[in-house]
């Protein structure tokens, strides 16, 4: 199963991420962890990736792509992964479909969650994350058991420091501008790979609505 995970920051694209890796045995591929990732450890990207990451804007394209292309020639995605953060503009959908050429790849899914801008604020902006294991909790819809440590694995719970209110908007705004012309341009390539969902339901509910579509076209 190749599938692409849209939707803006905030629609809950992590939890069903975790449920669509665990379903079809696939490897969750997202550019975001990726630049978190190289940011903690100061790597060159990180360097890069920082300041852009943290006033909400876009990773450069050659940046972003390159570290896709690297992660889709690792072994473990033969069978299929979850892209999830990637592509956010139509050069890099474009990137992405030459990149799947190459190899010989078809995408199967392309699934485009849809939220309201207030709950994707207030969501967001109550976020808190484990350091650790990832886990996302939200202080008030879902709080950690003890204070500021994960009830999963005990690691550290902290807010993204693009977590504030002032960076959401800014990353909304780039959303709708950039990234959500790509779901309408891969509509056209071939609108049968494409499912719309409403995110605002629970988290189970959404899954139950992308089990249900999945599951109809194998
Ligand atoms: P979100 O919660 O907004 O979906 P992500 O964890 O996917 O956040 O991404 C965090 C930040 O990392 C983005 O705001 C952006 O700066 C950078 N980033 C992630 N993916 C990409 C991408 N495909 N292209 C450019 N920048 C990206
Ligand atoms: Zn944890």
């Amino acid at each position: 199963m190749r599938i692409i995970l849209m939707g803006p920051p905030g629609s809950g694209k992590g939890s069903q991420a975790k449920f669509l890796v665990e379903t079809y045995h696939i490897p969750h591929i997202s550019t975001g962890d990726i630049f978190r990732e190289n940011l903690k450890n100061d790597t060159e990207i990180g360097k890069i990736a920082k300041n852009y990451i943290e006033q909400g804007l876009l990773v450069p394209d050659h940046v972003t792509d390159e570290i896709v292309k690297q992660r889709l020639d690792k072994p473990d995605v033969e069978n299929g992964f979850l892209l999830d953060g990637y592509p956010r503009n139509v050069a890099q959908a474009k990137a992405l479909l030459e990149m799947l050429q190459e190899r010989g790849w078809q995408l199967d899914a392309v699934l485009n969650i849809i939220s309201d801008d207030e709950i994707i604020i207030e969501r967001i902006a109550g976020r808190r994350v484990c350091k650790k294991c990832g886990k996302i909790y939200h202080v008030i819809n879902h709080p950690t058991e003890i204070e500021n440590l994960c009830d999963v694995c005990g690691g550290e719970v902290y807010q993204r420091t693009d977590d504030n209110e002032e960076t959401v908007k800014e990353r909304l705004k780039v959303y709708y501008k950039e990234t959500e012309p790509v779901i309408d341009y891969l509509r056209n390539i071939d609108s049968s790979i494409v499912l719309d969902i409403l995110g605002n339901g629970t988290i189970d509910e959404v899954t139950k609505k992308i089990k249900a579509w999945l599951g109809d076209k194998k």
